[in-house]
Order: structure tokens, then C-alpha cells, then sequence
């Protein structure tokens, strides 16, 4: 009864007939057996490598680092912030972006906390902006309060949430779409300001898809039912989220636009390279997509090396522990080594070994470039 049976095999060749340029056309032995013991869940399979191969563990990254996307807790207090600083001490983040949301005075008491406590030249603000609301004159509205946090201290925009293009909703009850008119007085006068805009848009682009066996994320859409976006009655599919972020870069080419998340492209880098090409004033952070980069990492040197001006470092959640993941990943030729979620990746990493030039642009030069008035102190005797 552990066999296939005589039908079911009829059926398998019947398929394999059907089927002939599939590269597992071809009846394997064993093919379609079934285990005589009862299999693990997904959750308790836990298999252990036995392979033994150089490791090098990297606990501090080789340059000082700007971390672009960091959500810190809200600066607002010494204790605080000097734990924060001792943690990035340790990983050598030279400068942390507060992207965190915090606009007016929630923005001001932290830039005003972190001077009192010493560290300005540690922490830089971007500034949030309110997108919940928009209807006609939002745009005015949302400039302004812009340009008081600029005044105030903030340094960019962000970070924008995926709630831009999946949640917020106009005055008039449609969908806030990224590429709405209204906000184009907003993107221009970071513009003028100078200041870049960090934008996280949509999701991975499995969320978007059913929820099948084949999907790459099931398991952690199955444990996050909020990251189920594969609803067409609820959401926008990811593609039509893409194409409204590219008309408003397209519609924007005196913005600096930092894209959060690689853009949700690190599956399909080349896409991503597509948009480097076509738009100069586009950059893109590597936050919480590690786990593809881990396992392309021919690839991904490559693109990093072509595009070495254009992305940069952020980690997102403020997670000390998991920083060394991404030196490891970026600074070493490791092989087939853990991720530090499993849930995001069933798979395990390898080593990028980017060149000390590209670590050196990724880690904090290109950052330098393109938010102004970064602290120079951390990066002295490195430039
Ligand atoms: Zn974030």
C-alpha cells in the first residue's frame, strides 16, 4: 500500500506524456512515494546542515555605516538614546537615520533630546508626512508642515509606509493612489529643499498572490494574516502599485527618491536595474529583503558593483543582534549559512564578498550624497 498504485502511476505517465518539455518529465525512481512514517508539519521540520565550511562570523561592519532606514525607539529621553548609541557603537553605524514617523513637536523634542545628550552627530530626522487625509488642498497643507520640519531640523521625508498605495483613502472615500496630482507640490518642494523622500511601497510581491503551496511566503503569510494583500476586492495588485510609484518618479524628476526595500525587486534585480537606468534621481535601500541577496550572491555583487552609486544601507526594525547578518552577507564569502527569520526564508545565505569599494558606497558615502548636512565626524580618516 506504500506504492503508488497501478493507477496512479498511469495517471503520473499519462501526465509525463502530456508534459514533454518539463524538466522533471522524466519518471524518477521513487517519484511520487509517500513517507511510511508521518511527516513533520512545516513548523517542526528543522533540519540541521552537516556541512562543515569556513565561517566568519562579522560582528562590526568594515566602514562606518549610515543606517538609512532605522526605527529606533522615539529619541525623546538620555537613557534612550544612549543605549541606542552604545548598540551602534558596537556595530559601527557611524549615523542613524531617525525614520521613524514624527513631524512637529514629536519631531523637535527628539532632535532637541539628542543634542542635549551629546549625540548630533549621530542621529539625523527625516520628517513624516500626513497622507491620511488628502483632498483638495492637502497638498498646500502637507508642504507646509514640510517645510517648518525641514526648518526645525529634518533632513528628508520618510519614512512613507506602505499604507501610501494600500491603505490611506482620499477625502472622497477612493484610494489615496501614489501618482494623485494633489501631492506633487509636496514631492517638488523636497525638491527645492533638497531633502530625499524614502517611500516604501506595496509589499513582497508574493503577498499580492494566492495563498497556495507553491507560494515562497506561505509560511509567513499564513502566521501574519495582515500580510495577505492577495485580496482584489480589498487591494491593488503589486503591479498596479508599481506603476503608480513609477508615474509619480517619472512625474518627479527633480525629487530624490529613495526606494524602501530595494522596491521590492530584489527577486528580480534586473527590474530593479531597469528603474536605476530610466530615473537618475532614484537610490534604493537593502532593509529586510537580505534574505534574497543571500541567495543570489553572484548576481547580487554584480548589481551591486554596476550600481554601487545608487543603494544604500538600512536595516528597518531596530534589531542589534541581526545586524551582523547583513555584514556577513555583504563583507564575506560564506557558504549556505543561517537567516536570522525563518519565517521570511526557508533557504540559508551565502556571502556576497563585496569589493572595500562598494561596501565603502553602500555603507555610508552614497548616504553622505544625498542627505544634506550629515554628520562628518563618524567617517573622518575613512573617506
Ligand atoms: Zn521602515
Amino acid at each position: 500500500m506504500h506504492n503508488v498504485s497501478a493507477t496512479t502511476r498511469v495517471l503520473l505517465l499519462l501526465a509525463v506524456a502530456a508534459a514533454p518539455l518539463a524538466c522533471d518529465a522524466q519518471q524518477r525512481p521513487g517519484q511520487g512515494r509517500q513517507p511510511t512514517i508521518p511527516p513533520p508539519t512545516i513548523l517542526e521540520y528543522k533540519p540541521q546542515s552537516t556541512l562543515i565550511v569556513p565561517e566568519h562570523e562579522v560582528p562590526r561592519a568594515r566602514f562606518p555605516v549610515v543606517d538609512l532606514h532605522g526605527h529606533p525607539p522615539t529619541l525623546n529621553n538620555r537613557q534612550t538614546i544612549e543605549e541606542v548609541v552604545a548598540a551602534m557603537d558596537a556595530l559601527n553605524i557611524g549615523v542613524m537615520v531617525q525614520a521613524r514617523p514624527s513631524s512637529g513637536d514629536r519631531l523637535r523634542s527628539q532632535i532637541e533630546a539628542v543634542r542635549e545628550a551629546g549625540y548630533e552627530d549621530r542621529f539625523v530626522f527625516f520628517a513624516s508626512v500626513d497622507l491620511s487625509e488628502v483632498g483638495p488642498g492637502a497638498g498646500e497643507r502637507i508642504a507646509a508642515q514640510l517645510r517648518e520640519d525641514v526648518a526645525a531640523g529634518a533632513v528628508g521625508i520618510g519614512e512613507i509606509s506602505k499604507a501610501f498605495g494600500l491603505y490611506y483613502q482620499k477625502t472622497d472615500g477612493s484610494r489615496l493612489q501614489l501618482d494623485d496630482p494633489e501631492l506633487d507640490i509636496v514631492w517638488e518642494t523636497a525638491a527645492e529643499l533638497g531633502i530625499p523622500v524614502f517611500v516604501h511601497t506595496a509589499d513582497p510581491p508574493e503577498f499580492f498572490e494566492p495563498l497556495d503551496f507553491t507560494n515562497e511566503r506561505w509560511l509567513e503569510m499564513a502566521l501574519f494574516e495582515r500580510r495577505r494583500f492577495n485580496d482584489p476586492a480589498q487591494f491593488p495588485h503589486f503591479e498596479v502599485l508599481m506603476e503608480e510609484r513609477d508615474r509619480m518618479i517619472a512625474r518627479n524628476p527633480g525629487t530624490t527618491w529613495v526606494l524602501a526595500h530595494m522596491g521590492w525587486h530584489t527577486a528580480d534585480l534586473a527590474r530593479l536595474g531597469e528603474i536605476f537606468d530610466a530615473h537618475p534621481n532614484v537610490y534604493a535601500e537593502v532593509g529586510a529583503v537580505l534574505y534574497d541577496l543571500g541567495r543570489q550572491p553572484r548576481f547580487a555583487s554584480q548589481f551591486f558593483d554596476r550600481y554601487q552609486d545608487r543603494i544604500l544601507f538600512g536595516k528597518d526594525s531596530f534589531q542589534p543582534d541581526e545586524y551582523p547578518y547583513y555584514w556577513r552577507v555583504f563583507e564575506t564569502a560564506d557558504e549556505y549559512f543561517d537567516y536570522y527569520r525563518d519565517y521570511h526564508a526557508f533557504w540559508k545565505l551565502y556571502g556576497m564578498d563585496l569589493p572595500e569599494d562598494v561596501l565603502r558606497a553602500v555603507y555610508f558615502e552614497n548616504a553622505l550624497r544625498i542627505i544634506p548636512d550629515m554628520p562628518a565626524g563618524p567617517f573622518e580618516g575613512v573617506r
